[in-house]
């Protein structure tokens, strides 16, 4: 999906220098996704206190109960959540505490150990429920081609703000290594699977970034 130009901000009545903010969509689109942020950070919090793990460890344990060895090292958590090291070192201590993370050898590179989660962690992650339930609720009642906008418009931002750097793994098709557009359809190279922008995949779990896209750590 090719990236629209930087954009320029709309200036007030008059023309003259200031930034018009209260008018700008742009601004505007970027309240409303704050908000939407919002209300995800209110829904985490909520199971983060009730189970007394962070939002970030709860994230953590999502990640290491879904992805591959590959992707479960502290460097690969840092990279997929902006995060330093230290800073996933610091927030994985508790969940090794707790008994809820386990590390083993990294066989391909024995300086970094490979993340897992054990029975409990298992059992943690099942008591978390569906703590996304009511964003999900809330998109539901849209229709298709509206959906199919919406994940189009939100794949373009997530996009832009990987090649700006904002955003170190994008994990999602039109920013992957395996995407091969085309004018309505396109295609996963990895998959074979064809697709519409309604088919764009947020989250994928084979993603593999663009040649060059690894950000220094
Ligand atoms: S690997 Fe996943 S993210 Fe990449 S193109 Fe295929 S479905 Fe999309």
């Amino acid at each position: 999906m090719a990236a629209a130009p930087a954009r320029e901000l709309s200036r007030g009545a008059g023309g003259g220098g200031k930034v018009d903010r209260v008018n700008d969509v742009d601004e505007r689109i970027a309240s409303a996704l704050e908000k939407i942020h919002q209300a995800q950070r209110s829904l985490i919090w909520e199971v983060s206190t009730r189970e007394k793990l962070s939002p970030i460890q709860i994230q953590f344990l999502l990640h290491l109960d879904r992805f591959p060895a590959e992707q479960r090292t502290v460097s690969a958590l840092a990279r997929e959540f902006d995060l330093s090291k230290p800073t996933v070192s610091d927030a994985l201590v508790p969940l090794e505490v707790k008994g809820l993370i386990a590390r083993k050898t990294n066989e391909e590179d024995r300086r970094s150990a490979i993340l897992a989660l054990t029975a409990k962690g298992k059992k943690k992650l099942a008591a978390l429920g569906d703590w996304r339930g009511a964003l999900v609720d809330a998109v539901s009642g849209f229709s298709a081609a509206e959906k199919e906008a919406a994940l189009k418009f939100l794949a373009g931002v997530i996009e832009r703000l990987f090649e700006e750097g904002v955003v170190s793994v994008a994990r999602m098709c039109t920013a992957c290594e395996h995407y091969r557009p085309g004018d309505s359809r396109h295609r996963c190279a990895l998959t074979g699977r064809g697709f519409g922008d309604g088919g764009i995949n947020v989250g994928c779990v084979n993603y593999s970034l663009p040649p060059g896209g690894v950000r220094d750590e």
